[in-house]
């Protein structure tokens, strides 16, 4: 469970800062989404319903770069939509990683190979890869057969050019554990930088199906890690803190505030999933959410929620973290 060294340094600094500068609650991963469009209609995204419903125009790139800088998280998650089909998604990245900022690129890949020119690998550039299993279970995931051999195809083609490849992985209701299992070794071996793994969020709608209640998603990923036996081979973006509480082996409280989503209609809050209203600015979002409110036990809305977006940075804030959980955290990112 490895972040790139340099990540991680960074964003050690940066909390030191915001800790001694005494603020209580800031963000570490920015996630933008400067288009809604997308090129699929994989059957757990709730941003696709929400654009057949109500199009809406893109985010120029100025509006994005305003954003990213009054936000000042130091990660980017540039997301969507496909941000591929966002057309001067390169001068956007360019532009954050000009603003000594890390990004990640969140794409289904299927258009990966008309940008190899145009975004070049870079040290403070991550590809993270949408995959949901082997090729059942992804090509049913994203309701279209042959994705999964375009996307093994596009990463053995980025690992080949040097970039920073790394996986981003949502387990459903339907989701066949056994797949989950064989594609974390398959991408172990194929020498993937980094999987992320979460389990699907109930949402309403005509998608909500696929949703994970609280329970299924206890026994779903005791079945898929008990299975791999040690994990500490894979390289992992979760922590292993998050995987405990994806088995119901502990709990953890939520920080929604950490991982700020700004969509096309603005700062959606008051969580990636949930949406009571859109603030024009970041400011607005963190001043008039009640945080206190949200997070499993508060809000009836969280009781079966386990998203990364809401609970990693639980855990990189330190909170329900023993002295032990930090000192393997440490050690994994530090010296293994
Ligand atoms: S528990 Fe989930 S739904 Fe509730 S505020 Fe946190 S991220 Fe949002």
């Amino acid at each position: 469970m490895k972040f790139p060294t340099v990540l991680y340094t960074t964003m050690i600094k940066y909390m030191a800062k915001k800790f001694f500068a005494g603020n209580k609650r800031y963000p570490l991963v920015m996630m933008l989404e400067p288009t809604l469009r997308c090129n699929l209609d994989c059957i757990g995204c709730g941003r696709i319903a929400e654009y057949k419903a109500n199009p809406i125009a893109d985010l120029t790139v100025e509006q994005c770069l305003e954003s990213v800088e009054e936000c000042g998280a130091p990660v980017v998650s540039v997301c969507g939509g496909e941000p591929l089909v966002y057309k001067p998604v390169d001068i956007l990245i360019r532009e954050i990683i000009a603003q000594k900022k890390y990004v990640y690129l969140c794409t289904n890949a299927m258009f990966l190979d008309r940008y190899w020119e145009r975004i070049p690998p870079h040290k403070q550039l991550a590809l993270s890869i949408h995959l949901d299993g082997m090729e059942a279970g992804h090509d049913w995931a994203v309701d279209r057969p042959g994705t999964f051999r375009k996307v093994v195809e596009m990463i053995d083609e980025a690992k080949a050019r040097g970039y920073r490849v790394c996986t981003n992985t949502t387990v459903f209701n339907g989701t066949n554990p056994d797949e989950i299992v064989e594609m974390m070794e398959y991408l172990h071996q194929k020498g993937v930088d980094g999987m992320l793994i979460s389990g699907a969020y109930p949402q309403e709608g005509e998608k909500g199906e696929y949703g994970l209640v609280s329970e299924q998603m206890n026994g779903v990923f005791r079945n898929i890690f008990s299975r791999n036996g040690s994990l500490d081979k894979f390289n992992f973006n979760n922590s292993h803190v998050y995987f405990e509480f994806l088995q119901g082996l502990r709990d953890l409280p939520c920080s929604p505030w950490a991982s700020p989503n700004r969509t096309v209609k603005g700062w959606k809050g008051p969580c990636y999933v949930l949406t009571d209203r859109y603030y024009q600015t970041f400011q607005e979002l963190m001043e008039s959410t009640d945080w206190d409110s949200l997070g499993p036990g508060r809000d009836l809305r969280c009781a079966d929620c386990k998203i990364h977006s809401g609970f990693e940075p639980t855990v990189a804030f330190g909170k329900g973290c023993t002295l032990k959980d930090h000192i393997r955290t440490v050690k994994t990112h530090l010296f293994s």
